[in-house]
């Protein structure tokens, strides 16, 4: 089976077993492959988007799009006014290159807080990461549980490759961010966004001004790291067990090929990261 058909068979089986799931879309490159899969097989997953305020025209304008191409209700969520009139009052609006500090709690307000709100009530959360994407992202699994947000959380797109995502796309026509033609792989708010030299690592563009490690917007720590203990979570309600029962696994985790993961690993993987917090 190709990739394409393992990353749409297992959409379907989320579908089936954890309604009503939700895919968080950037509008980035692989976000519109799933995007694409979804919308075509007519699935009923959600579609959502952060409009935090900061984005590029460009994003903006894929939105139309994208609901133009797809005919698709697109979800924009956007952050609580009062808290970014708030810190834009008390901080400054670009008082993130100041420090570390600033940064985060300007995504706490504009990316963290709309996130969970889009995520309220739904039981699965679908994201379009790549282990490929950056050092942070290499140990990335196809399905976890997010301990903090309390919700199942599936990559299906975990093992494919740039070329993989770019092939997609021509070959079915999907819309995307033009800002990719000019050097963005990966694109988040404008001011904290810049172009990349061609083989740099694609999240080098992000948040350029700080140190590598300090580079995530918490919208996706690792669903391990964010538990209290190593196994935090696994006594909840979508363990990794769960996942694999609901997805209609037995044994091995039965995802398409390269895929594959032994609920032992997914338990010994816990215990690293629980240990390195
Ligand atoms: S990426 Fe930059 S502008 Fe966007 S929420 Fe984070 S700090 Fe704020």
């Amino acid at each position: 089976m190709s990739r394409a058909a393992d990353a749409r068979l297992l959409l379907e089986r989320i579908a089936a077993a954890y309604a009503p799931a939700t895919l968080s879309s950037s509008l980035g490159a692989e976000d519109m492959v799933l995007t694409d899969m979804v919308a075509r097989e007519g699935l009923p997953i959600e579609v959502f988007t952060l409009d935090t305020g900061r984005l590029h025209a460009e994003t903006l304008e894929l939105i139309g799009r994208v609901q133009a191409h797809y005919g698709l209700a697109l979800r924009v969520v956007q952050p609580e006014p009062q808290a970014v009139v708030q810190y834009v009052t008390v901080h400054g609006r670009n008082a993130f290159y100041g420090s570390v500090e600033m940064r985060k709690r300007c995504c706490a307000i504009r990316k963290v807080e709309p996130l969970k709100r889009a995520l309220e009530g739904k039981r699965a959360w679908i994201t379009g990461l790549r282990r490929e994407q950056s050092a942070a992202r290499a140990g990335l699994r196809v399905a976890a549980f997010d301990t903090d947000l309390h919700i199942a959380k599936f990559n299906p797109l975990a093992d494919w490759s740039g070329n993989d995502v770019w092939d997609y796309i021509r070959k079915n026509g999907v819309p995307t961010n033009p800002l990719h033609d000019r050097g963005y792989p990966s694109i988040g708010c404008e001011p904290c966004t810049r172009a990349v030299e061609p083989g740099a690592d694609e999240r080098s563009g992000r948040w350029w001004w700080e140190e590598e490690a300090k580079k995530e917007c918490g919208l996706h720590v690792a669903a391990e790291n964010r538990g209290q203990s190593p196994n935090a979570g696994f006594g909840a309600v979508g363990s990794a067990v769960a996942l694999q029962n609901d997805l209609g696994f037995s044994g091995r985790m039965n995802l398409p090929a390269g895929k594959a993961e032994t609920m032992e690993g997914q338990n010994r993987g816990v215990a690293r990261a629980g240990e390195g917090a």
